[in-house]
């Protein structure tokens, strides 16, 4: 009878509402970052009413943009098959193929039946496997250098994660003489002795020495092939403010672009959407390059040398973990990239493995929004880049907080307490950032950029604007949500949420108090400066931080002409690698000069075709 009656009630239901009950279809795939695409259609009538996609680890500016673009075209398309937004392929081809799923599932489409494509085989003096930052400038300066090159890239675009890069490390550059004049304030050696010094003089000194040397004539080799690139104002970030400016700016939306058109006129043949996936020596001493087509089909490329451009192993659980740690792995927030099949490939064919290390940038709550919309605007820029009290999962305090003034430096720090840390401010603080004028604020902000802090005049500062308590009390509400903060009332509560002992935390916080009122940092010397507030009376607002992870870097072990070299140190003939493949630039962590990782990659990949093509002939 109850179940009779609930039936009656559904019907009921369904018939007051006409019938038009909406279905959700969700589905996830792969996209730029770690945690994928998800996208969720709701179908009214065999119509989809509604896309919604999420990739929490899509980057913001890229991938984070071109998300309800897409959902847009596939509403209004009422398909699936949408053209990608350019910058963003990888995240692009990912909503459409969790669309594709989702709109089978709902029975709107069929799958289309896979059709292998023909095998097909081709010939060339190099081959570029990865066409990223390094990859590009590889196949053009060997192109450029006499070479029959062929270009393989699992994408349907050029530039790999040189998309999102804004400049690169360069010293005694034309651009620097037209700000300067002669004397640039620092030099070749200077660069080199620092760079190798920060390895700790593990890294590989020639290869330094290289890339610091030819860096100037990377710069040329942009501006001659007709890419804007300026020097910046002042350095990216406050902790190289009164170096000479070496960061070189591009607009990082044009290059890769220009570049493809570039090598479509100079006839090189670019096989987009082709994943190489072997590498075999043929009896000649020439090389053989397997690869999967988008189509399915096997393309197999002979080639006299080889550039394995392929961006390192960011995508590979097995080699993060390894690079890592497991736990820490599981706690950082890692933005994907390449699989690590390049490397791999290079490690069949004899190579050495070389340090695998991460490139560590900043720290920042792992979900910028929750899924009912609530999404932080403002909180964490203050609570999670400014030098208030940082403390580690016991509680303890671990770093100089001015250690903020980079990016990089401050994100090892926190990788090294098992990859989150936490930051603590009170009432007061919070009331202080939601009143005070700019200057007042006093809270300096590691991220001084060109696209970055202006203050009320328009004129560029390095600190943060005044905020609004409401924002900021929301976007509370939104990390207590998501679990990455806590508004306690009490130091023990607080202590509660980081999971360490009470009594630990609050010695920590009464002993930072006394360092405040003193204006002396007895314990990491934090600058007078940057010892700005106690934490006295709740409410506390605790925000945790994840370090985040650009990427990985490192594989294999070269020469300073990019030749991949055994466990002997003996150069495998015609087996080149460049850009984030190669250990010995950055050791342990990535290294914190402003812009090195574009520097290597377009440097190396410059050099490496030149290098590659010479060897073909
Ligand atoms: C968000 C972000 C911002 C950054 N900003 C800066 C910055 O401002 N300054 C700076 O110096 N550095 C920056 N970097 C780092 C910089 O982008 C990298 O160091 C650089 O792009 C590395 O170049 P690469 O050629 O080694 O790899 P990538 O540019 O990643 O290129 C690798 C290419 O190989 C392709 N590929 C991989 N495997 C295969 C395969 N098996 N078959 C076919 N194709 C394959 C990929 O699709 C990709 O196109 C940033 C990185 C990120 C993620």
């Amino acid at each position: 009878m109850k179940k009779y009656l609930s039936l009656c009630l559904c019907l009921c239901f369904l018939l007051i509402a006409g019938c038009a009950f909406a279905e959700t279809y969700t589905s996830t795939a792969a996209g730029f970052g770690s945690d994928g695409v998800t996208v969720t259609i709701t179908v009214e009538n065999g119509t989809v009413t509604d896309v919604a996609v999420e990739g929490p680890s899509e980057t913001a500016e890229l991938g984070g943009a071109a998300m309800p673009v897409l959902a847009a075209a596939i509403l209004e398309a009422q398909s699936p098959y949408v053209d990608a937004v350019s910058g963003a392929s990888l995240t692009s081809a990912g909503v459409v193929a969790a669309a594709e799923d989702a709109f089978v599932a709902a029975g709107l489409i069929e799958k289309a039946e896979e059709v292998k494509g023909e095998d097909e085989s081709a010939t060339a003096d190099v081959a570029v496997i990865g066409l990223g930052a390094s990859g590009t400038f590889a196949a053009v300066s060997a192109a450029e250098n006499g070479a029959k090159v062929i270009g393989i890239e699992m994408t349907n675009g050029l530039g790999g994660m040189g998309n999102a890069a804004q400049g690169m490390f360069a010293i005694d550059s034309v651009l620097q003489h037209e700000r300067y004049g002669d004397d640039l304030g620092s030099d070749e050696q200077y660069w080199f002795e620092h760079i190798f010094d920060r390895t700790q003089f593990l890294g590989n000194g020639k290869l330094i020495r290289t890339l610091v040397s030819e860096s100037a004539e990377t710069v040329q080799y942009v501006l001659d092939h007709d890419i804007a690139m300026y020097l910046s104002a002042q350095p990216q970030q406050i902790a190289h403010f009164g170096e000479t400016i070496v960061y070189h700016r591009w607009n990082n939306t044009q290059p890769f672009v220009h570049m493809a058109e570039y090598l479509e006129k100079n006839n090189v043949d670019i096989r987009y959407g082709t994943h190489a996936e072997k590498l075999e020596k043929a009896e000649d001493g020439t090389w053989n390059i397997i690869c999967t087509k988008a189509d399915n089909g096997t393309l197999t490329v002979n080639a006299k040398a080889v550039i394995m451009a392929t961006g390192s192993f960011a995508g590979n659980e097995a080699m993060m973990r390894e690079a890592m740690g497991d736990d820490v792995y599981e706690a950082a927030f890692v933005i994907g990239g390449c699989d690590g099949v390049g490397l791999q490939m290079l490690y069949d064919n004899g190579a050495a493995k070389g340090e695998l290390l991460t490139m560590n940038h900043g720290v920042g709550p792992k979900a910028a929004s929750t899924p009912d919309g609530g999404a932080i605007k403002v909180a964490t820029q203050l609570t999670m880049n400014t030098p208030i009290l940082w403390v580690n999962r016991q509680g303890k305090r671990f770093m100089n907080e001015d250690l903020l003034k980079d990016t990089v430096e401050f994100s090892s720090a926190v990788l090294a307490q098992g990859g989150f840390a936490y930051t603590i401010v009170d009432e007061a603080t919070v009331n202080r950032w939601a009143d005070a004028s700019y200057e007042n604020t006093g809270s300096w902000i590691h991220y001084w950029d060109q696209n970055g802090m202006f203050d009320e005049n328009g004129e560029h500062t390095i600190y943060h604007a005044p905020i609004s308590k409401e924002d900021f009390v929301s976007d509370f509400e939104t990390l207590s949500a998501t679990g990455d903060g806590i508004v306690a009332n009490t130091i023990e509560e607080a202590a509660a949420f980081i999971g360490c002992d009470a009594e630990t935390l609050k010695e920590t916080i009464a002993n930072y108090n006394s360092y405040v009122k003193a204006g002396k940092d007895d314990e990491f010397f934090k600058s007078p400066e940057s010892l700005l507030w106690t934490v006295e009376e709740g409410p506390f607002y605790v925000t945790k931080g994840y370090n985040a992870v650009l990427g990985a870097l490192g594989g294999v072990n070269v020469t300073e002409k990019l030749e991949v070299l055994t466990s002997q140190d003996q150069p495998i003939p015609g087996l080149y690698a460049t850009g984030n493949n190669l250990s010995g630039i950055s050791v342990a962590a990535y290294g914190n000069v402003e812009g090195v990782g574009l520097s290597t990659a377009l440097t190396t990949g410059r050099l490496a075709g030149i290098y590659a093509a010479e060897f073909a002939k």
